[in-house]
C-alpha cells in the first residue's frame, strides 16, 4: 500500500487538473491527499475520479501560516469544508496571496517586461494565486527557463521583489482545524531551501496546542532533517507522515516519492470528521 499525502493541482500552483493528478497517481500509488494551498476547491473534481482511478482519495489543504515572522505550511487533513472559521481564513489567505502577487508583478515590471495579465495566463480560474504562477509567467515571457531558476533568482524570498502575505498563527491554524474536526499536520518543518525554519521549541508547543504529526519525509528534507523530525515525533508522540509534494511539471518531485504508513492513514483518518473516499 502507497500512500502520498501532499499533492498538489492547478487549483493552487500545481499544473494539472484534479482529475489528471487522480489519474497520474494509478500507477504511482494507491493512496493520495490533494492538499492544494488555502483551497478545497479541488475536492469534489479529485472525489469524482476515485471510481474510475481506484486511487482513495484523503481530502485536505495546506494552510499558509505564520509562527514568529517565519513562514510554515500546516496541511489539515479530513476537515469540514463548509466550517466557516476555516474558510474565512482560507479566504482572507488567498485574498491577500492575489494582492501580494500584483504588488511583486509591479516591482518586477519596474525592471522587467511583465503584466499582471501575463500571470493570469498562467493560473486557473479561482486558483490560489503563488509564486510558481509569477514564475510561469517570467518563462513565458523568456526571463528565465524555468520555475526553479524563477525561484533562484527574481522570485527568490527576501529578494528585492519578495512581498509577504498575511497568514494566520501556526497556533491560530492548528486550533482552527481542530475546530472544523481536521487533523493538523506540520508540513516540511526542516526545508531550509525555502527560508527560515522553525526550532524544535516551536514544534513543541504546536504539539501542546493540537498538531497530530510531522511530515518527516519530503524530498527537501537531508537525512539529517529526517532523523531530527522523527526523534522528536517519539518524543511529542506526534504521527510521522511523508510526502511526495508533487505540483506536477513545476517541480521534480515524482508522485509517491516519499510515503506514508498505513497504520499512520488509519489513526489520521480515526482523528478526522470525513471518511477518506475509496474506491
Ligand atoms: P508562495 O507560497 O507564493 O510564496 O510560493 C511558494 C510555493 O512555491 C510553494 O508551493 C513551493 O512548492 C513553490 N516553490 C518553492 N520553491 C520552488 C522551486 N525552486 N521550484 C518550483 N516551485 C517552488
Ligand atoms: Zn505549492
Ligand atoms: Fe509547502
Ligand atoms: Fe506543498
Amino acid at each position: 500500500m502507497r500512500i502520498d499525502l501532499h499533492v498538489h493541482s492547478n487549483v493552487s500552483d500545481g499544473t494539472d487538473a484534479p482529475d489528471e493528478v487522480m489519474r497520474a497517481a494509478r500507477s504511482a500509488v494507491d493512496v493520495v491527499a490533494l492538499t492544494d494551498h488555502d483551497t478545497t476547491a479541488g475536492w469534489d473534481a479529485a472525489a469524482s475520479a476515485v471510481a474510475e482511478t481506484g486511487v482513495a482519495l484523503v481530502r485536505g489543504t495546506e494552510i499558509s501560516t505564520e509562527a514568529g515572522g517565519i513562514s510554515v505550511h500546516l496541511l489539515s487533513y479530513l476537515h469540514d469544508p463548509a466550517d466557516p472559521a476555516l474558510t474565512a481564513m482560507f479566504e482572507r489567505a488567498r485574498d491577500s496571496r492575489a494582492s501580494r502577487a500584483r504588488t511583486m508583478v509591479e516591482l518586477i515590471g519596474q525592471d522587467l517586461d511583465l503584466t499582471w495579465e501575463d500571470v493570469v495566463a498562467q493560473a486557473t480560474d479561482g486558483a490560489t494565486i503563488g509564486r510558481p504562477h509569477i514564475a510561469d509567467a517570467l518563462v513565458a515571457r523568456g526571463h528565465v527557463p524555468d520555475r526553479a531558476a524563477a525561484f533562484g533568482t527574481i522570485l527568490r524570498s527576501y529578494g528585492p521583489y519578495y512581498v509577504r502575505y498575511w497568514a494566520p498563527s501556526t497556533v491560530e491554524a492548528v486550533a482552527a482545524v481542530r475546530a472544523a474536526g481536521g487533523v493538523p499536520v506540520m508540513a516540511h518543518a526542516r526545508a531550509s531551501t525555502r527560508g527560515r525554519t522553525v526550532s524544535l521549541e516551536t514544534i513543541r508547543g504546536l504539539a501542546a496546542a493540537g498538531l497530530a504529526g510531522l511530515e518527516v519525509d519530503h524530498p527537501d528534507h537531508t537525512e539529517q532533517d529526517r532523523d531530527v523530525l522523527r526523534d522528536l515525533a517519539a518524543e511529542l508522540g506526534l504521527l510521522v507522515t511523508g510526502s511526495s509534494d508533487y505540483h506536477g511539471t513545476g517541480k521534480p518531485n515524482r508522485l509517491g516519492e516519499c510515503t506514508t504508513a498505513p497504520e499512520v492513514l488509519d489513526q489520521i483518518e480515526a482523528q478526522g470528521r470525513l471518511p477518506v473516499l475509496r474506491p
